[in-house]
Formats: structure tokens, sequence, C-alpha cells
């Protein structure tokens, strides 16, 4: 353990980054923080890019992460790590070391592998405040246009909302003709790809071959034999972590701590994975990256400062998919080796199409619940999962 208080970096100042940060000063870390990303602009809240920016409700400026006092965040990207030195180097030339470095640099959106497309078809993505610019530029006037939503999870199914109830007829190819089954269960996978169905030309359980050109639209060409013309195409079909630069492009794979392989080493969020039991658990969402950047921070704290072990981290968030006047909740997690089931209500169904399914693990505990329209009763749930 070093005799002054450690220096901390962390490469990324998003959901985990930041919450990392914050955690060690609520704890009274006090030691050196200094948080580098590499967001053009300045690091944003992710979660509003689609619903804030796209529509035109709030600007760049309004969905950018304050300041945290205490903490130095810079511009930069970082491009390699080295072990042996524990230094981060980065494009502008700077190395910066530090006792204990954080990788919270999130994911980027994943390529169109498998697609052939033509070079002339412009293919939109929705990632950056520079992304939802981009699409509204192309897009100024959805009624009456013909959009394509390549991926029918949960990113595409909200973008898919937003567009119909702009007035865009939109064509959704979604891979698996059960949407988000791996998450949501047998019963509420069903609910969402008959919201999908009833709202949009839903092409589930169906991959696209090829994007061609077609005058000023654009052709897909997919897998049972048909093919669709649209005005827009965009993609929506998954992410995958941004950690080529740590050379790791797979993500960064984590103990139960969040310790990378090498001592003073952590990653937390979308860049991060933990493989356990044959299984990799990694997270696609805000809270999620939230918490585990508070645990690498208090696995920091109880490595450098014997400060109390955190324990292993336990997946417990989830989140909220708002669309076609439906919400969808998830908490926790639906473990591969374990079963769902129908959910005791714990307050009266909401609605009659309320549905409630509770995932327990092979020794029947409770490792997550989800619901179809029954958010506050997925709350009361998930307050029991362990
Ligand atoms: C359009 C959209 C809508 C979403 N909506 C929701 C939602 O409603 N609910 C929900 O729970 N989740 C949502 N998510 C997912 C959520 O935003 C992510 O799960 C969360 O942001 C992950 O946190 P993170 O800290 O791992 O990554 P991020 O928050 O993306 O932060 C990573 C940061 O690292 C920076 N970085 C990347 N590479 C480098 C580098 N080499 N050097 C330095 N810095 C680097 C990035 O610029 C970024 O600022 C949405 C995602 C998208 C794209």
């Amino acid at each position: 353990m070093p005799e002054r208080s450690p220096r901390v970096l962390i490469v990324g100042g998003g959901a985990a980054g930041r919450a990392c940060a914050q955690e060690l000063r609520a704890r009274g870390f006090a030691g050196s923080i200094q948080i580098v990303d590499a967001e053009p602009g300045g690091a944003i809240d992710r979660t509003l890019v689609d619903k804030a920016l796209l529509p035109g409700l709030l600007t760049r400026e309004q969905i950018a992460l304050p300041p945290i006092e205490g903490v130095v965040v810079t511009a930069g990207e970082a491009i390699a790590v080295d072990f042996g030195t524990k230094t981060v180097e980065f494009r502008d030339g700077r190395r910066l070391a530090a006792d204990a470095v954080v990788i919270a640099s999130g994911a980027v959106p994943r390529r169109p592998d498998g697609i052939d497309v033509a070079s002339e078809v412009q293919l939109h993505r929705l990632h950056t405040a520079h992304d939802a610019g981009a699409l509204r530029e192309s897009i100024p006037q959805a009624a009456g246009r013909r959009v394509a939503v390549i991926g029918a999870g949960f990113s595409g199914t909200e973008l898919a909302s937003h567009y119909v109830d702009a007035g865009a007829e939109v064509v959704l190819v979604g891979r698996s003709a059960m949407p988000l089954a791996g998450a949501l269960g047998s019963e509420i996978s069903p609910r969402l790809a008959a919201l999908q169905r009833g709202r949009t030309d839903a092409r589930l359980g169906t991959t696209v071959h090829a994007i061609t050109p077609c005058g000023a639209r654009a052709r897909l060409s997919l897998s049972d034999g048909s093919s669709v013309e649209v005005d827009a195409v965009i993609l929506a079909h998954g992410a995958v972590p941004a950690t080529d630069w740590a050379g790791s492009p797979d993500g960064i794979r984590v103990d139960d701590r969040l310790r990378w392989s090498e001592r003073g080493w952590y990653a937390a969020g979308s860049a991060a994975y933990i493989a356990s039991g044959g299984m990799r658990l990694t997270t696609d969402h805000w809270n999620a990256a939230v918490a585990q950047g508070q645990h690498a921070a208090r696995t920091i704290l109880h490595d450098f400062l014997d400060a109390e072990d955190p324990g292993p981290y336990r997946p417990t968030t989830g989140f909220n998919l708002r669309a076609f006047g439906s919400t969808i909740s998830v908490r926790g997690l639906r473990s591969p080796d374990g079963s769902e089931r129908p959910a005791a209500w714990p307050i009266a169904p909401p609605q009659p199409d309320a549905v409630l399914t509770e995932f327990v693990d092979a020794h029947g505990e409770l490792t997550g619940v989800a619901g179809f329209n029954a958010g506050a009763a997925v709350a009361r749930v998930a307050s029991s999962i362990g």
C-alpha cells in the first residue's frame, strides 16, 4: 500500500466512471481522482440521447454530466495501458500514472458485420449526441416516411416507438422471434413481440442480408427472401465494449469485486464483464453501470486503505423499457441455470393485461423480476432480491 493517499485514474466519465469517483469522495477518500473522458464535448447522460435529444426536448448542454467537486476531469482518449508502470497512454501524448486505474470506457455500437452494405448507403446509429443530430437532420419530418430499425431489443424498440409516434411507418427487423427473451422470460417477451407487430411492420426472426441504394432510398434484402424500400436505416442491434484500446476487444474480464487481472486495475460498466459459472455477466444499463462504478470504488478503498470488503457484486438494478404506450420493467437478472415462474402479486395488478414474472436460480433463490405494465409491483418484488 502506498504511504501517501493513492492516486486514482478513471478512464471514461460516463455512468460507471463518474459513480466511482462520487462514491470514493462520498466515503471520505482524500487522494487525487482524475477522470479522462473521450466524449466530444464532455460526458453525457446517454439515456437521454434517444428520449430527449432526438425529439429535440433537450440540448447537448442540458444532458451533459455536471462537474464533481474535488475531481479533475479532462478530455482525452486512452490508447494503451502499461501494467508494468501502471500508466495509461493518451492520444494527445500524455502518460498518466496512478495507484488504482479504473477502466470505464463504456461501449460502442456493434458494426453491421454479416450485412453487405453498399458504400452509397448512409447507416445511422444512435449512441452519441452527434448521432442524434445527424438523425434529426436526415429525417427532419418523420410523417409519411418509412424508417427501418435493425434490432428489436431495448434501443430498437424505443427508437421504433419514437418514429411511430412521429408519424413514420417503421420496418422493425429483429433476429429473434422472441425479442429480449433472455432478459424478459417466456411470458413477457411475446407481449413485447405483439406490441412490435401491432405498431410496426415487424420482421421478427429475420436478418438483413444486404442494403443497397434504390434511388434516394435504400433497399433491405432480408433472410426470408423479401425486400423493403425505406427512406432511412438505423442500426440498433447492440453494442460491444469500447476496450480495443486496452488490448481486450471483448471487454475487460473482472472478478466479482471488479478487479482486473493485475493489482490496482479495475473495470466497471459496459467495458467490463464478470465470468462466473460459465456465464458472462455484462451490463447494458445506466443503473447497473452506476452500481458497478460504486462497487469498484469500495473495492479500491478495501485494497488500498483496508476498508471493509464490499463482497461480490450482485446485480439488483434493472431498466424500464417504455414503448408504444406500455412499460416493461426488469430488476435483477434471469440466471441461465435457473427458471422462471409467475410471481405472486404484492399489490393488485394495475391493469388486466399486466404480467409479473420472477426468476429464481437453481437453489430457488430469487435473482430477478420482470413486469409488463407492472412497475410498482416489480419494485416491491425486487426489494427481496438477495
Ligand atoms: C441511445 C441510448 C439510450 C439508452 N437508454 C437507456 C435507458 O433508458 N436506460 C438504461 O438503463 N440504459 C440506457 N442506455 C444504456 C446506458 O446509457 C449505458 O448502459 C451506460 O451509459 C453505460 O455506462 P458506462 O459508464 O459503461 O458507459 P458510458 O456512460 O457510455 O461512459 C463511457 C465514457 O467513456 C468514454 N470513453 C470511451 N472510450 C474512451 C477512451 N478510449 N478514453 C477515454 N474515454 C473513453 C466515452 O466517451 C464515455 O463518455 C442507453 C444507451 C443508448 C446508446
